[in-house]
């Protein structure tokens, strides 16, 4: 069904029951998501659902770059480096106002591991392996260099550095986009929709599943010829609920970032410094905030409710208060955190850093798929990879198209290059300026890509360009066209400012919640219920330490 709008959910649900669909996806993150429109634009038919919102799970907690993982190359896992690095210019390309270029800075000093000259041979391997444009290469600086590329770096012990090509993205609007481009291929998906066991062929076959509509509280059956399950650090729960779990298993790492106002952090620049314990930390810059992370340590606990603690907090300011001179960050500096989960495969006798991020693809006799591990980076190449196996083994004489999701543009993506997205963002600061709302066009831009078009008409459909009806459109755009059904689907997953403008989140709050109270008729108790949901999640992100 061709609706992504939150609206729409009663058609949606009554569109999924009531169909025998090719290939039902377990779970809306960025590899599921990938999936959903591998197959889609094959031609399979094809349904998604996501048992929170979409990219609920790690795919709105990672780092946000889309990078070909230098450090994977000390662990010499070559081939994963020479695909999620090649991969970066693909998904670029498709998502090019999503995926921005970024250069990276990588100090080098004295008594770290990495020398001058491991490193430049290093990068030149990284460059060579994922295929990077001679202009992009790595370039190798001397101390002076280094210094006036980050001022802020600790001086003492700096012997050089090396700039190199990444990008930064945002996780959970990548995720986003990649679903409605796969429903504009056909595919229905549906968030709040659990998966909690699977329906058998009299050949003890699995084909359906047994779900749970979180928003009505009722069971449903979904029927598909193919299920995947691609639930990220959960798995393995499906796994074991399909058929008791044996060999390989996930082992979860928890990594956490914070976020720092840009005055109290002021990095020019992208960096990616190594600590005192040998593990690499990156300080990004993002608009007016300057985001550090990540943490890697062994996770236990629940799955749905990961937070940062105190000590993971401590842990990331020490490592920039060590390592740049003139900050000296504490607790109160933090305004926002975030924690994600990653689901490696488990290998006896590895700590936690040295497990592979190589994706893996597990079969049951019951014909379940089941996906995990793998990089944001690699969503397309994990995705071509699952939907080869499911048309091999399921669909063999079906005429299907070959893979070209390589070729196809994200929604909001009308760019040919990086240079036309600037063009466009000048077009609409010009329309923003008249109205003071001259700071918005970057984080539209950025955000939507050329579906700003569509929220400023709107806005001016209203009467005019202002605060308040750019809001409300922006809310109307979120929930018609992709799927925000809750206040927090909106301020987290779609603009992303309980991370990175709380201060917004706090003025918009009290109106957002009215917006969403008259378009979804809420009664008192049901305003009550997302109020308290929302504080919670608020809570938890910025905790009083
Ligand atoms: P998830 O995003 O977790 O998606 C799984 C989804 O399944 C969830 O939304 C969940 O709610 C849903 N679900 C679970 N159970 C059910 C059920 N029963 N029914 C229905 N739905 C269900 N990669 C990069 O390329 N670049 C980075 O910078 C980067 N940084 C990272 C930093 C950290 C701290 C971490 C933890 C990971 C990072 N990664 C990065 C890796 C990357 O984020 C993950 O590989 C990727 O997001 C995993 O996506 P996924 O779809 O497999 O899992």
């Amino acid at each position: 069904m061709n609706s992504f709008s939150a609206l729409h959910r009663i058609e949606i649900l009554n569109h999924l029951k009531s169909k025998t669909f090719d290939l039902l996806v377990i779970g809306g993150g960025i590899t599921g998501s990938g999936i959903a429109l591998d197959a889609a634009s094959r031609g399979l038919s094809v349904a998604l659902i996501e048992k929170k919102d979409f990219a609920f799970g790690t795919s709105s907690r990672s780092t946000k770059l889309i990078h070909g993982g230098l450090r994977y190359l000390k662990q010499l896992e070559f081939g994963l480096v020479k695909e999620v690095g090649s991969e970066r210019a693909v998904v670029h390309r498709l998502a090019t106002h999503l995926v921005i270029p970024e250069k990276m800075l990588l100090p080098l000093s004295e008594g770290k591991s990495m020398g001058y000259w491991l490193t430049s041979i290093g990068l030149k391997i990284y460059d060579w392996l994922a295929g990077v444009k001679e202009e992009d290469r790595r370039r190798m600086l001397s101390r002076p260099q280094t210094l006036h590329a980050e001022p802020l770096l600790r001086k003492q012990g700096i012997k050089g550095g090396a700039l190199y090509a990444e990008y930064r993205t945002d996780d959970a609007r990548l995720t986003i986009e990649i679903i409605k481009t796969a429903v504009k291929f056909g595919a229905s998906a549906i968030n709040y929709v659990k998966g909690n066991g699977f329906l058998y062929d009299e050949k003890g076959l699995v084909n359906g599943v047994l779900a749970h509509d979180e928003i009505a509280g009722e069971n449903i059956s979904i029927r598909a010829k193919v299920v995947v399950n691609a639930t990220g650090p959960w798995v393995d729960e499906l796994r074991n609920a399909n058929q008791s779990l044996s060999g390989k298993r996930l082992h979860l790492t928890k990594g956490i970032h914070v976020v720092i106002d840009r005055e109290n952090f002021p990095v020019q620049q992208a960096v990616y410094f190594e600590v005192d314990d040998g593990r690499m930390i990156f300080a990004i810059p993002r608009g007016t905030k300057t985001y550090i992370g990540t943490t890697d340590t062994n996770y236990q606990e629940s799955k749905d409710e990961v937070y940062a603690t105190a000590e993971d907090v401590d842990y990331l300011l020490k490592a920039v208060n060590q390592n740049f001179d003139r900050v000296k960050l504490f607790r109160n500096h933090v305004e926002s955190t975030w924690a994600g989960l990653r689901p490696l495969i488990h290998e006896d006798g590895k700590s936690t850093s040295e497990l592979s991020r190589k994706d893996e693809i597990f079969q049951s006799n019951s014909g379940l798929i089941s996906i995990a591990g793998g990089k944001l980076t690699g969503y397309r190449k994990m995705a071509e990879r699952v939907v080869d196996m499911v048309v091999q083994d399921h669909f063999p004489d079906r005429q299907l198209n070959p893979c070209t999701t390589d070729k196809i543009f994200l929604s909001g993506n009308a760019f040919k290059n990086y240079k036309e997205v600037i063009r466009y963002r000048v077009g609409i600061l010009k329309q923003l300026i008249p109205a003071g709302l001259r700071d918005q066009a970057d984080y539209l831009v950025s955000t939507y890509g050329n579906q700003t078009d569509s929220i400023l008409l709107q806005a001016r459909q209203a009467g005019s360009i202002s605060e308040e009806s750019l809001l409300q459109s922006e809310m109307d755009f979120c929930i018609n066209h992709e799927m925000a059904l809750q206040p927090d689907d909106f301020l987290i997953r779609r603009t992303g400012w309980l991370f990175f403008n709380i201060s917004k989140l706090k003025k918009v709050k009290p109106a957002v919640m009215e917006f969403y109270r008259s378009k979804f008729g809420w009664d008192e108790a049901k305003f009550e219920e997302m109020s308290l949901q929302l504080e919670q999640v608020v809570s938890n992100t910025i905790p009083d330490w």
